[in-house]
């Protein structure tokens, strides 16, 4: 029996992680099925506060698992598949193992929904991003391409404007899901082209692990042709990743979690931190905040029950 299981190793996971150890109630963390959640397909993050020369995706999530190791927390390689929420102490399914536990904090973040092309895949964090703020400053002077046609492709979009000299959206269709004053401020945006109707066939400059350009579609009139660019940022939606959780606890209509305030979900006991519940802000340093939230209602659950 646990007193606490912490789902995701992201940054959210890992710092729930650090507080819950600090306090001695050994958590066991669940890897997921991506490790070091988000951060780790980044390169250089430059605003997480205290890098002054910024660090590394990879190298920060990791210090902070080592953090938290040193401290006890436990790492447990493995997908949850399923949970019983139903009644305490909840039962969680890992791999086909169930582990019991007093207290969950969920932090198995969202996914960035990705075209799944060869290229895309091969060159996420050379050139492929789905994070504008993470990445965009690395394309002061450049061309780049935004995927997508909701209010994540027109606010990325924006963004880059501030760094790149040309951002070209491309879009499946010519009517858009973004909504009518994000779209009008980046069609008043001089520095954006819109290609619609036009499908990204594939992102190129694998072989030199740096994007080069994209090969474009369009869906009309069936012609294709390579575009020279320097970045690749998909904006097309995240998928939150709730699965074994569906029925358990209170989500959204898009799967996210539903807060009760706080860290809280609607089942007492069951916590939330990061980018499973947050569809806002997104970034590392709101989530480790989120994970330290959790962390604090999660012992102070524990604490009033007498454990
Ligand atoms: P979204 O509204 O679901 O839009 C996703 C876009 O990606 C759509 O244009 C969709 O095309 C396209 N897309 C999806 N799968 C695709 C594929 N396989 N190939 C090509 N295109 C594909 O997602 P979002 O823009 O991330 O927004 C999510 C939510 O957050 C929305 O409620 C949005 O309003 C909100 N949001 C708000 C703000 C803000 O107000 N500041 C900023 C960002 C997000 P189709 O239209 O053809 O389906």
């Amino acid at each position: 029996m646990r007193n606490v299981i912490i789902v995701g190793s992201g940054c959210a996971g890992n710092t729930a992680a650090v507080y819950t150890a600090r306090a001695s109630l050994s958590p066991l963390v669940i890897a997921g099925h991506e490790p070091g959640g988000q951060l780790s397909l980044t390169t250089l993050v430059e605003n997480f506060p205290g890098f002054p020369q910024g660090i590394d995706g990879p190298e920060l999530v990791e210090n902070i698992r080592r953090q938290a190791e040193h401290f006890g927390a436990e790492y447990l390689t493995g997908i949850v598949l399923e949970a019983d929420l139903s009644q305490r102490p909840f039962r969680i399914n890992v791999d086909g193992e169930w582990q019991l536990t007093r207290t969950l904090i969920i932090a198995s973040g969202a996914s960035a929904r990705w075209l799944n092309l060869p290229g895309e895949q091969k060159l996420i964090g050379h050139g492929v991003s789905s994070c504008a703020t993470c990445d965009g400053f690395f394309y002061r002077g450049k061309r780049v391409i935004v995927a997508g046609g909701g209010d994540s492709a027109m606010e990325e979009a924006n963004f880059l404007t501030r760094f790149a000299d040309e951002v070209a959206i491309v879009h499946r269709r010519d009517t858009f899901r973004a909504s009518k004053i994000m779209l009008d401020r980046a069609r008043a945006n001089p520095k954006i082209v819109f290609l619609t109707n036009t499908v990204i066939e594939d992102v190129l400059g694998a072989d030199q692990c740096l994007v080069t350009g994209v090969k474009l579609r369009n869906v009309n009139t069936g012609e294709t042709w390579e575009r020279a660019v320097d970045g690749f940022f998909v904006a097309i939606g995240h998928v939150p990743n709730t699965k074994p959780f569906v029925g358990q606890i209170d989500l959204d209509p898009d799967g996210y979690i539903v807060s009760r305030g706080g860290a809280r979900t609607n089942i007492p006991g069951v916590f939330h931190a990061g980018d499973v519940q947050d569809r806002t802000y997104r970034q590392a340093i709101t989530a480790a905040g989120a994970g330290c939230m959790a962390a604090i209602e999660a012992e102070r659950f524990l604490e009033a029950e007498g454990h």
